[in-house]
């Protein structure tokens, strides 16, 4: 059943401001849905998920999207012989109430700075962006974008883990398989997490995230639970492969602003690319961070190469043919890994230029070298 979206919109303005694609809109809060009304111009939803305040607030956000009722989001999500790449130029929005709470585990390999009890969490499936070397296309069958729209299950699971007796503190990422910074116009589900979080003082969450909008992050209150980790790659990759990201210096602007509104801020180099002259650009990347950035401000860093199981290697192979899917890896215990000759001088620059501005133990290095089990994803 197909019917028009005829919720009144909050915005007129039909221009793409690109405040959350790109960072560098000037707009205020009445127009920051506009990016996801070109985005999104269907949006599927089950019919479990037809009445709830979710759905509806989110619905009011795309005003004019075609609205298509489903029994159950995998008639849409799962289906075969889909294109994840083709699906990112014409992402549709799924809306979904998912049976269980999407809290998991952080596999033993990801990265955890040093907290034992980790967990991550999955209420959006896929992301705006389109970045070449994500491994959501070697996940996921589709390009499409499923919110479910019931994250107090999620809440719920997590209170009967803080209640548990265990004193010690438990740490949450909150954007793995999504950036759900870039969805907050349209999703508010920053704010909900922000606002669970400062009940309970044992929480630490991680929002990882590539988005750029300041106005977006002026919107949510600053909250010393939220660790704002930024993903930073240097130019030419950004321009390269990481499509509808937002330029290294709105990354980095937007970096400058959160530490001067108080918040946590974390910089991500991970994932590091063996690109063409890679220890020159990424060099080049931080002369620009380290003159843009108070690094004696910076809460922490991540530092990582590109990393991918052989499952979805051989999937993003199928789907998105390019130079970072046919790099010539080493396997290895079912990973897919740079040389150590081309991975260890990118390391050991980002090392080297990093320990010259912030102290040792504030720099996380991704290494995999104990562990058995291969990375369940990429950090981002
Ligand atoms: S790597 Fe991160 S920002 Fe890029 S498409 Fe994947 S989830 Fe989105």
């Amino acid at each position: 059943m197909s019917l028009t979206n005829s919720v009144s919109p909050a915005c007129n303005d039909t221009s793409a401001c690109g405040t959350c694609a790109s960072g560098v809109g000037t707009s205020g809060a009445e127009c920051l849905t506009t990016p996801y009304r070109k985005t999104f111009s269907v949006v599927y939803v089950e019919e479990a998920a037809l009445s709830l305040p979710r759905t509806r607030q989110i619905l009011a956000k795309l005003p004019g999207a075609e609205v298509i009722r489903c029994r159950d989001y995998r008639e849409v999500f799962n289906r075969p012989h889909q294109s994840p790449a083709l699906q990112k130029h014409a992402q549709a929005l799924i809306l979904a109430v998912s049976d269980r709470p999407r809290l998991y585990p952080g596999a033993p390999v990801c990265q955890d700075f040093g907290n034992e009890r980790f967990y991550y969490t999955s209420d959006v499936m896929n992301c705006v962006f389109d970045c070449e070397y994500c491994y959501l296309q070697g996940m996921y069958p589709s390009g499409h974008v499923v919110v479910f729209v019931n994250p107090e299950d999620t809440f719920r699971e997590l209170d009967t883990i803080l209640c548990d007796g265990n004193p010690r503190g438990v740490y949450v990422c909150i954007s793995y398989d999504t950036d759900l910074l870039a969805l907050e116009p349209l999703l508010g589900f920053v704010a909900e997490w922000i606002t669970y979080a400062e009940k309970h003082p044992t929480l630490t969450l991680e929002l990882r995230t590539k988005a750029a909008s300041a106005a977006v992050l002026r919107a949510l209150p600053v909250s010393s639970r939220l660790i704002l980790a930024l993903t930073l790659s240097p130019e030419p990759v950004i321009r390269a492969m990481e499509h509808h990201t937002p330029s290294l210096s709105a990354r980095l602007a937007l970096a400058r602003e959160a530490m001067d509104l108080g918040w946590k801020v974390r910089l991500c180099f991970d994932p590091m690319l063996a690109v063409h002259d890679a220890v020159t650009v990424y060099s080049a990347m931080f002369d620009e961070v380290f003159s843009a950035l108070p690094m004696e401000r910076v809460w922490d860093v991540s530092v990582g190469l590109f990393r991918i199981s052989r499952e979805y290697l051989k999937e993003m192979r199928n789907r998105r043919p390019c130079k970072v899917t046919y790099y010539p890896y080493e396997l290895s215990e079912g990973v897919y890994r740079y040389p150590k000759a081309v991975g260890e001088p990118l390391i050991a620059l980002a090392v080297e230029r990093l320990a010259q501005a912030i102290p040792r133990e504030r720099i996380f290095l991704w290494d995999d070298t104990d562990c058995s089990e291969p990375p369940c994803r990429n950090s981002d």
